[in-house]
């Protein structure tokens, strides 16, 4: 970190100074200028607190070298990461097509919808079970019935599946049906949520928060890895805006931004950003233009029945158009599409991880403490 001193300090406050960073375990730099003194730091910062630095007597500015999230930084870790869900790969060049309904609505529907969206090309079929509404009248999700139905599909298509958490009692449970872990725009700053899926084992798909900064994205992303966990997707999914002619602002220049601060991959999500069918394919090419390594859109088979989000639902045949029209933007770009694993090669949470449970099987029921 770089100390700039307040101009006027004075001899005794510069000594207070470097003798309370030597007792911090840091050598320092001084340069004193005509106007202004500045104190380099050297030494580990990674336990040092701006906020400490910057109630020193006489410290006018705390400027950090470093960035504040050190396992999401791309200096850490120079090499883009691919994140693998269940067989598929997100990041350095493969591409997440995620697709499904906003809600995990009766099993017939959810056949329909990802039988469509896995022949328009998908490789991660999505859908919530417990959801955040704004409204507590509004429907709040099917819960664990949802997650039954949600781990059904994906076994019978082979497509591992993502779905929110959106409480921290919950993590475990939906840990038992899911291959990827969502935290909705609501919770990106939910700290206890994120520290519980940082301890999980699945992948964690991060969307950001409707007011979050890149930084606040990144450092609960920073959150999720630093408990253990190194799989975490970001979303770009909008951000609040005073326009109300989309449902949020469509942040596309957050994806090269974001890229080159972490390691992380970073898809987008058009949906939600937008809000509008109309919009959604020309900002999900927008996405991919942009450098993302993937594409979040909502469908529905009958938009005007969903129980959530059904004005901004792509019908499956608008979807089979806009996915036919990105894998096109994929071989422009030189990415690929990671294809879904075959059924029996998948090491998806419905077929691999609770004890061996077959493709066709649900998971077992999780043990009653994983619930408490
Ligand atoms: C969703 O994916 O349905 C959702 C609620 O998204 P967000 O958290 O981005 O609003
Ligand atoms: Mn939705």
């Amino acid at each position: 970190m770089i100390l700039i001193l307040k101009n006027g300090a004075t001899n005794e406050q510069i000594d207070h100074v470097l003798a309370r960073v030597e007792s911090m375990g840091l050598q320092s730099h001084l340069s004193r200028g005509t106007y202004r003194t500045i104190i380099g730091l050297i030494g580990d910062e990674s336990q040092l607190s701006q906020e400490t630095l910057s109630s020193i007597p006489g410290v006018s500015q705390v400027i950090p070298v470093l960035p504040p999230f050190k396992l999401a930084s791309r200096e850490a870790h120079p090499e883009s990461s691919i994140i693998n869900v269940s067989g598929v790969q997100i990041g350095g060049g493969h591409l997440a097509m995620i697709a499904g309904p906003c809600s995990v609505e009766d099993r017939d529907r959810m056949y329909r919808i990802a039988e469509s969206v896995c022949e328009s090309g998908a490789n991660l079929f999505r859908g919530g079970a417990y959801k955040p509404r704004t409204s507590p009248y509004a429907f709040q999700g099917l819960g664990e019935a949802g997650l039954e139905i949600l781990r059904q599909v994906g076994d019978k298509f082979g497509i591992p599946v993502v779905t929110e958490v959106t409480d921290p009692r919950n993590v475990e449970l939906v840990a038992q049906y899911a291959d990827m872990l969502q935290v909705g725009a609501r919770n990106m700053q939910n700290f206890v949520l994120l520290t519980e899926v940082g301890k999980s084992h699945r992948p964690v798909l991060l969307k950001r928060g409707m007011s979050a900064t890149i930084t606040d994205l990144l450092m609960s992303a920073e959150y999720v890895l630093s408990e253990g966990n190194p799989d975490v997707v970001l979303c770009e999914r909008g951000i609040k805006s005073f326009d109300p002619s989309t449902r949020n602002l469509f942040d596309v220049a957050a994806v090269p931004v974001v890229q080159g601060l972490t390691h992380l991959p970073i898809i987008v999500d058009p949906s939600h950003a937008t809000g509008r069918p109309d919009l959604i394919p020309p900002c999900a090419l927008a996405g991919l233009a942009a450098g993302a390594d993937g594409v979040h859109i909502e469908v529905h088979d009958c938009p005007e029945e969903a129980k959530s989000d059904g004005p901004q639902a792509l019908l499956p045949e608008q979807y089979q158009e806009i996915a036919q029209r990105m894998r096109l933007m994929a071989d422009l770009l030189g990415k690929t599409v990671s294809p879904r694993p075959s059924p029996t090669s998948g090491s998806s949470a419905g077929s691999g991880a609770p004890s061996g449970a077959s493709n066709s099987n649900l998971p077992p029921k999780p043990p009653t403490e994983a619930l408490a």
